[in-house]
This record gives C-alpha cells, structure tokens and sequence, in this order.
C-alpha cells in the first residue's frame, strides 16, 4: 500500500524592491477574481453540487466570452480584460473551496436551526457569513509560471497595468527530488515575498502500530510527556520490550510563559485603563496576535524537536497521552490566560509533530493519561514527588523530581511519566483486545491535583486499573540491565540549545 504525504517547501525570493508592489497588485487582482466567482456561485448555488472539473467548466460558461459563448450571462471582464486562463481558473479554484466551505457551513447551521425549532425553542446562533474580504495568496498555475530551476523561477504578475514576465532568484531548501510539486503560491509575510510549494511524497505505508508492536521486537517507540513547565516535552525512546535507549528533554517553557504573561498583562493593563475594550482593541488586537504567533512558532519548533529526535533514534511510532480537558483556573487574568493558552499549545505540539511525523513514515498515536504522571515506571507503584531541597515525601504536583518508594528508582518525574505512557502503548497493542475502554479523560486533570499523599499500600491498591498487571505478568517486560544506572544520568541540562522566541 502506498502512502503519501504533502508538505510545503518555503524558499525566499530575491526581487528588486519595486517588484514587491508588483506582486501585492498581483494578489489584489487575485482576490477581485476570487470574490467575483464566490458571488457567481452565490448566484448559481447548484454549480456546488458538481465535481471541481465540472463546476470549473460550468463557471466558464457563465463568464468567459468566446466565439461560441460571445455573451456570458456574468461577464469576467467586468472585473478586468485579458486576464489570463491560468490566473482565472486558480483564483476559481480558490473561489470553488471558500465556496464549498462557507454553504458546509450553513447547511449544518441550518440543520441544528431546525431541530431547535422543531423543539419550540429559540434559535439564537448567528448564521455563519460569506467571507467579507479576500487576502488569499495567489496561486500560480502552470502557464502563469516557467523555468523552474533549483534556483529561480519565471513568474507571469499582474504588475498593476500590464502582464509581465518576472525572473526571481529562490534560496533556500530546494525542492527535493523524490516528491512532485503543486503549484506555487506567492506568500506574503511580514514585507517579505515568498514562493511557498505544496511538495507531495509518496511511500510505502507503515505497517500498524499493532503489527509492529507484536511481530518486530527490534520496534522502538519514541514517547513524550508534554508540560506546562519549564520542560515543554521529555522524549524517550524504548524498545517494545521495554529497554530504555535514549532520552530527550526539551526546554523552553518558562521563556514562552514569560512573554506569554508579560503580553497579557499588558492587555489586563489597556483594558483596565479605560474600563473600555473597544478603546484599546486595535494594541489588544496586536497583542493577541504576537502571542498567537509566538504559541505557533514554539509548537512547532518543539514538534519539529520531538519527530527529529525520534527519527535520530529509529524509533518508528509516536505516542502521546491524551490532553484531557482544560481545567478553569482561579487566579489573576495574565496566570487564567497563560495556562489556556499553554494548554491549547500542547494540542498544537500534539498535531504538528503528527503531521511531521507521517511525512518520514512514523506513526503517531494517544494513550489513555490517568495516573501517567503517578506510577513508577519501573515497578508500577505509586511515586512521591518533590522538589529539590523539599521533603521527600507525599505528591507535589508539578515539581520536578520523583521516587519510588518501592523499588528506589529516583528521577525526573517527567521522563518516569513519558515511559509510562510509552508502556501503556506497548501493553495496549500487545493485547488489544484486554484492555478496558478508555478511562473518561475529564478526569484526568483532577487526579493529578485532588490526592495528596500516596505511599501507603492501602493508597497503592486503592490506583486502581493500572497497566501494573499487564506488565507483572511477563518476565521479559523489565530488562535487568538498564535498572541499576536507571535515571539520573540524563539531566535537563543536557538539553543542547534553548528555543528562541521572536523579539517583543
Ligand atoms: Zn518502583
């Protein structure tokens, strides 16, 4: 079976200073096409109930003159002459999705209108609107570009009031030479014009994880425990019979929790000044949008660190624990907002390394998280957790160290959690059918705060199902080798370079 996987290669372009108003007159156009053939759909909503090659040819008809069809009912003209083919049929393109998007949309909205209706009941959700202005990158067909070489390509723009042919140098990654190009896109970030590529591979698909899990014991499966803390994920990487090969702690935390408060206090600060939001909505609007893009850019740097690292290492499945729910938190609005937002980066990690991951062939998948950050890795016995200089004693949420009690095993409390949830993936794939539905994951924010001290054998049994018994039942699952220099070896200092945030 094969597989395939789309990427998006993103080179920078060399262009005369000038040529940027080119290509920013290139997309005005662009988009005046677009919402030309939105309207014409709005108009003639049955086009949507056709394939995309049909419904291109139906949007022709109805506004491309020709010999044969010399008075189209809506004219393109109207919007600008000799546009060329290629340009119409990518803005259509773009036009035929926002289109299909937007009455998917309303059909559902109309659907949930009346089962409310039907009950007698007020419907009070907004309709969702068509798109109010247009800002998608122009896409070039081919025709509209040529030449492509690794380092430069022709690009045909509308320079605002002629047709031109432009040459622009490329640098950076190159296409590479296994996957087939989609058509290009100039791309605007910032003042800065780029040339991004939908590139699609194709390759063997993996065998599933069960698969590799039961009949390849050479397996290695690479799992992450994501944090709030200063460690954002702690990666380690075991065999399916449990060997511990590697280790990874990756920083960062407490650097995009910083800025990130830091910027919300700065919004707490506008709206307190005039007890107004709107007053201050375009510097909040600003604001947001820096923390937006500082979230985005870490998810994706640790993602990245997360898929090469387990890449670096053989390891060919991914696993995760299941996020939970968000649990509300008390406190001031810059703390409220900061652990929202470092939640919701944590599915961002979750989705991007997925995606990352499956573009190199490796499997991605979630574990049921209750108690992943309780159990003793090694002998499955509750863990204490403590900070340093603390008591070693009792269970303190979030501080950094753990031992257990049991079977001395003494470490960081984050890297005992990833193996669990490593461990959970190999017993469920070993025995698929055993395993108990998952757990409702609701409540596994709560666990992690209610209990306090865990160390008696009364609160050991009290666990409850836990992986524990899977893993005494086979002699084989605990390597002996790799306990007695179990843990401390590998410290967070090992971590090589600390992620970088964009300047404030
Ligand atoms: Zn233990």
């Amino acid at each position: 079976m094969v597989a395939k996987a789309t990427t998006t290669i993103r080179q920078g372009m060399h262009y005369q200073p000038e040529h940027a108003a080119w290509f920013a007159a290139n997309q005005v156009l662009f988009n005046q096409v677009a919402a030309f053939y939105f309207e014409v759909m709005q108009a003639h909503e049955k086009i949507l109930d056709l394939g995309d090659q049909d419904a291109l040819l139906a949007l022709e008809k109805l506004t491309h003159a020709t010999k044969k069809n010399p008075h189209p009912v809506m004219p393109l003209s109207s919007i600008g002459k000799d546009i060329p083919a290629m340009f119409r049929r990518a803005a259509i393109h773009a036009a035929l999705g926002a289109a299909r998007a937007f009455y998917a949309h309303l059909k559902k909205w109309l659907t949930r209108r009346a089962k409310v209706m039907a009950k007698g009941k007020k419907f009070l959700e907004r309709p969702p609107v068509p798109p109010r202005s247009w800002n998608t990158s122009a896409t070039f067909y081919y025709g509209q570009w040529k030449g492509r070489t690794s380092s430069s390509i022709l690009l045909k723009v509308w320079t605002g009031s002629c047709w031109s042919w432009l040459k622009v140098r490329l640098t950076g990654r190159e296409l590479p030479n296994d996957a087939q190009a989609g058509s290009p896109s100039l791309v605007r970030l910032g003042k800065q014009w780029w040339l991004h590529t939908p590139v699609e591979k194709h390759f063997q698909r993996p065998p599933k994880i069960e698969t590799q899990v039961t009949t390849n014991a050479a397996t290695k499966i690479c799992a992450v425990d994501l944090n709030l803390n200063e460690h954002l994920a702690v990666c380690t990487v075991q065999t399916v019979e449990g060997t511990i090969l590697a280790t990874r702690f990756i920083g960062g935390g407490r650097e995009i929790s910083g800025f990130r408060k830091r910027q919300l206090g700065r919004i707490a600060r506008n709206r307190a000044k005039t007890g107004i939001i709107a007053q201050n909505e375009q510097d909040n609007a600003a604001l947001w949008r820096k923390i937006r893009n500082a979230d985005e850019h870490i998810a994706h740097l640790v993602s990245t660190r997360i898929v090469q690292f387990t890449q670096e290492q053989g390891a060919s499945i991914l696993v995760f624990e299941h996020l939970g729910n968000l649990k509300p938190e008390k406190g001031k609005y810059s703390h409220r907002g900061n652990s929202k937002r470092a939640f919701w980066m944590k599915g961002r990690i979750f989705n991007f390394a997925k995606y990352k991951a499956w573009n190199l062939g490796i499997l991605t998948s979630r574990v049921n998280p209750r108690h992943t950050s309780r159990e003793c890795a090694r002998c499955h016995s509750l863990i204490v957790r403590y900070a340093q200089g603390q008591p070693i004693e009792g269970y303190t949420p979030g501080t950094p160290l753990c031992l257990c009690q049991q079977c001395q095993m003494r470490g960081n409390a984050d890297r005992n959690a990833s193996l669990i949830i490593g461990q959970r993936l190999i017993a469920r794939s070993q025995k698929p059918f055993k395993e108990k539905p998952r757990a409702p994951v609701r409540r596994a924010g709560r666990v992690e705060k209610s209990t306090g001290v865990a160390r008696s054998q009364d609160a050991k049994r009290k666990k409850g199902p836990s992986l524990s018994d899977a893993w005494h039942g086979d002699d084989n699952a605990h390597g002996t080798a790799q306990e007695g220099t179990l843990w401390m070896d590998e410290r967070p200092s090992a971590i090589p370079t600390q992620l970088r945030l964009p300047p404030e």
